[in-house]
């Protein structure tokens, strides 16, 4: 349920690190800027005993690199980016890219520009929706009319709430907050429009108890478990991941590596989920197919396509 179509430069000049998992979270000196913590502590060095990935250096070896992972694990990814990346992505791969836009107000795409994208098909999920970044939540009034077209023509809808890279705060993103982890800030949204379909990226991470109660009052809500299923301390992401199954939310949990431009990632989150041993065998296909499978509503033909490929 959330993958991405980005090109190779999208964190910095490659090659770029990405700790799976980070063990720990480093320290940030108070004298150090918060652009060489992010460069040198979180995105260059792998400072997690080596358990992780440097990315491809092009934006070709990106794409071509995730779809063989794709084609390997038989994966159909809600895939998103911009426009035209995102199009590349799904004329490479046509089967198994499921387009979605990556959006937040400030990117000014106009209304009427959506409603084409949305009712051609070119663009079927709406996100995932990174206002976050910018101070951005999904109540907030900017996202008003965009939520009134998606609940409008059906669309759904795929927000990040949850964790950035840690400190990013301090490198570029001064708007974002650890109060926009909390899934209650999706709240006021979801009242003013019960027919959209949701799904929380990243699971509002680490705000367990604020996921919970969002899940509990507003049956409609999906979450995906995003970069804490690979990038996380592992005893941290079962337990967050035990807390939602044992609350009686498996049918409601996806899987969703957040690839970035980290093809490797992908086969790193899929292992993370058939290692958990509190979950059931058919909990598993829940949680990586079935409960996706219900929140895109993919009718009975195109699921016995996938299974069959
Ligand atoms: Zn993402």
């Amino acid at each position: 349920m959330h993958m991405h179509a980005l090109p190779a430069d999208f964190e910095g000049p490659p090659p770029i690190g990405m700790c799976s998992p980070f063990e720990h979270w480093h320290v940030r000196d108070a004298k150090e800027s918060g652009m060489d913590y992010m460069i040198n502590v979180v995105s260059r060095n792998l400072y997690c005993n080596g358990k992780g990935f440097m990315s491809p250096s092009t934006d070709d070896s990106v794409m071509t690199e995730t779809i063989k992972v794709m084609e390997k694990y038989n994966i159909y990814g809600v895939t998103s980016g911009t426009y035209p990346m995102v199009q590349k992505w799904k004329s490479a791969s046509p089967n198994r890219i499921i387009t979605g836009l990556m959006f937040s107000p400030e990117m000014q795409i106009p209304i009427e520009t959506l409603r084409k994208w949305f009712s051609s098909d070119s663009i079927k999920v709406f996100g995932e929706l990174v206002g976050q970044y910018n101070g951005i939540t999904l109540s907030d009034s900017a996202m008003e009319p965009y939520l009134a077209l998606a609940e409008e023509l059906d669309i759904p809808i795929n927000v990040h709430v949850g964790p950035g890279p840690p400190g990013v705060a301090y490198a570029g993103d001064n708007r974002y907050r650890a109060k926009y982890h909390s899934a209650l800030v999706i709240e006021e949204a979801l009242i003013k429009h019960p027919k959209l379909r949701v799904m929380v990226a990243h699971a509002g991470w680490p705000m367990i108890d604020d996921m919970l109660a969002v899940l509990y009052t507003h049956p409609q809500v999906y979450v995906d478990l995003g970069i804490i299923c690979y990038g996380f301390p592992k005893k941290e992401f079962y337990s967050y991941l035990e807390r939602m199954v044992n609350a009686g939310f498996g049918k409601r949990i996806c899987f969703g590596s957040d690839q970035m431009i980290w093809p490797q990632t992908i086969i790193a989150a899929i292992e993370t989920i058939n290692k958990a041993t509190f979950l059931t065998e058919s909990q598993k296909r829940d949680i990586l197919y079935n409960n996706a499978a219900r929140f895109l509503r993919l009718s009975e033909d195109q699921i016995k396509k996938q299974y069959g490929q």
